[in-house]
């Protein structure tokens, strides 16, 4: 099967005369400057991610010598500037690294964690006994998190790469300065925002027109205080983030949300402190591991959900042959798989280092068997109950803590021409996070806690110091030693399945991974009715599904991957996606002929 992958990763790499190329070059460019496709193949390094500049800057470290850790974090500290709405130094993220000197994989978990003071019930209302609504905790000081982002490109270059970070933070320093050309999809996305980023006088003045309006496309944006935030952790190191001034400024920010006067908006303030800033942690985690159809699979564990949740589906699909069925009968199955998995992650996923998580008993293989028994030839009613993974989960497995090694969201893919890969999904929660920026520093604050559930007792239950669940999926496939595949997306609980999509569509389905990135998508959760793309519901499979009992609710858009695919010749195909979230820029190095 793995070789059946390989060989058709051949095939796409002989494919590159098809590039959609949707050349969308900003107003100013010239000649020389780079030019936005989604789909780019050649050698000596690769850098796909949803903007042009951040893949630019990668490229740039790689041509400079830097290895894919070095380009990960610059074109990291660029998504920040860029990307503001769904990235940067206000939020977290997870980073899987193969590190191919000593052919290992680690993961950074740079999740933000809850305030020491965040108790089990915080999200209760004690006015009414229930849950705070959700739209109120999004727009708050309660849903911010510490954030983890500055302090991962710090280990993760002080221990993966071969510059300080300092150095590469230049390129962003550089953009945030001069500005750039405000696209379409910036503009739409402080639109989406537009009625809470009015109501902070510091998210008003940062990205709004003086009357109060999204900046228009074609017009030039700057950030001089995230440059001078950048410049300053680049002079005096994180610690100014984590221990001086600017942890001041979150602290402010969180527990005095920066109102307009006479906003009448209800903007809960958090109970983050100095000191939950200045004990904030990352922790190297021991990758997620398992098999599909013989090839290894390296994802993120709790507490993200991904990993586990992406291999429990493939543990339950690989008993079926989905090659040798009908595509319709493949996605019933595909549904139905990701259902029974969603169920048990909504279950038993949580913090690691607070709950117990039976991560082994989920991703055997046995488990996998078991819940496969439940898939009938119509659709299953959800809510599915959760399964039973402890009987599966090794005495010896002792969960808690047990994948410690040692110490709307953006997904990055690099790779070098040592065979480094980083596989970087990062985040401020929703696009434009809380819609609060920190007045004077130029960055958002998260809203990542909003992905606690609620209520008390829960296994994703808030908790002091605890990391929410999340759903990011950072992704490795290996064919033995080999790295044959890397990718990610945004789109919280959905990236789960589009990761699943991705990975099946390649695998079991044959195609490319432009072809897998460029497909519609369908996600089920556990919900009554599957969410899928228009083209999705407009293929003959969505009705063939419909009359197996599948119900689906329509969706612009899910997710928005990029990915590496390693091809034969030591040749990278670097692919973002060609249409959503305004379509991505891939780069390599040194590109083939003809692409
Ligand atoms: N908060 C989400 C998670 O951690 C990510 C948000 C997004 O991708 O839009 O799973």
């Amino acid at each position: 099967m793995a070789r059946r992958l390989i060989a058709r990763l051949i095939t796409a790499s002989l494919a590159i005369g098809f590039f959609v190329g949707v050349s969308v070059a900003p107003a100013s460019a010239t000649t020389a400057d780079p030019v936005k496709q989604p789909v780019a193949v050649g050698k000596g390094g690769a850098v796909a991610s949803v903007n042009l500049l951040a893949t630019a800057e990668g490229i740039r470290v790689l041509r400079q010598g830097g290895n894919a850790v070095d380009a990960a974090v610059a074109a990291a500290a660029v998504l920040g500037v860029a990307e503001p709405f769904s990235s940067g130094i206000g939020g977290g993220g997870f980073m899987v690294v193969y590190d191919a000197r000593h052919h290992r994989v680690t993961t950074i978990d740079s999740r933000e964690t809850a305030p020491e003071a965040f108790r089990a019930d915080i999200f209760i209302d004690p006015a009414t006994g229930k849950p705070v609504p959700f739209p109120e905790l999004v727009t708050s000081g309660l849903g911010v998190g510490v954030p983890g982002t500055l302090q991962a490109w710090k280990v993760a270059a002080e221990t993966f790469g071969t510059r300080p970070l300092s150095t590469l933070l230049k390129p962003a320093i550089q953009i945030a300065d001069q500005g750039f050309v405000v696209n379409p999809t910036f503009n739409l996305q402080i639109n989406q925002n537009l009625s809470r980023f009015q109501d902070f006088s510091s998210t008003r003045a940062l990205f709004l027109t003086p009357s109060g309006a999204a900046p228009a496309v074609g017009s030039l944006f700057r950030n001089p205080d995230l440059a001078n935030t950048y410049r300053l952790i680049a002079k005096q190191g994180t610690e100014v983030f984590y221990e001086g001034p600017i942890a001041q400024n979150i602290v402010d920010t969180v527990q005095h949300p920066p109102l307009m006067p006479g906003v009448t908006r209800n903007v809960r303030p958090g109970v983050m402190s100095r000191d939950d800033i200045a004990d904030y942690g990352v922790v190297l985690r021991k990758p997620v591991a398992t098999t599909y159809r013989g090839l290894s699979i390296y994802g993120m564990g709790p507490p993200s959900s991904g990993g586990s949740t992406v291999g429990e589906s493939l543990n339950i699909l690989e008993g079926f042959n989905l090659h040798d069925l009908t595509r319709t009968q493949a996605l019933h199955r595909y549904l139905e798989a990701s259902r029974l998995a969603f169920a048990d992650r909504n279950a038993y996923l949580g913090d690691p280092d607070v709950v117990d998580v039976p991560l082994a008993g989920l991703l055997s293989k046995g488990f996998g068997a078991q819940r496969r028994a439940l898939i009938g030839p119509t659709a299953a009613t959800s809510p599915v109950p959760p399964g039973n993974p402890y009987p599966f989960q090794p005495a010896a497995a002792a969960n808690k803590g047990e994948s410690r090694e040692g110490i709307s969201t953006t997904h990055l893919t690099v790779a070098d021409r040592w065979g480094n890969i980083v596989s970087y999904t990062f985040t401020i929660e929703q696009i434009g996070g809380s819609g609060m920026v920190v007045p004077g520093r130029g960055f958002l604050l998260n809203n990542e806690l909003t992905d606690f559930d609620p209520t008390p007792g829960l296994a994703n239950s808030p908790g002091p110091g605890k990391r929410p669940r999340s759903s990011m999926s950072p992704t490795i496939v290996f064919s033995g030693s080999r790295p044959v595949l890397a990718l990610g997306s945004p789109g919280g609980s959905t990236i789960i399945t589009t990761v699943l999509q991705l990975l099946i569509d390649q695998v079991d389905f044959g195609m490319s991974l432009p072809d897998a990135i460029a497909a519609p998508r369908a996600s089920q959760r556990n919900t009554a009715l599957t969410t899928a793309e228009p083209a999705f519901l407009a293929t003959p499979e969505a009705a063939g599904l419909l009359a197996l009992g599948q119900k689906f609710t329509p969706t612009d858009e899910i997710g928005a991957a990029t990915g590496i695919a390693f091809l034969p010749g030591g040749l990278f195909q670097a692919v973002a996606e060609p249409v959503r979230r305004g379509g991505g820029s891939a780069m390599v190095v040194k590109p083939a002929k003809g692409s």
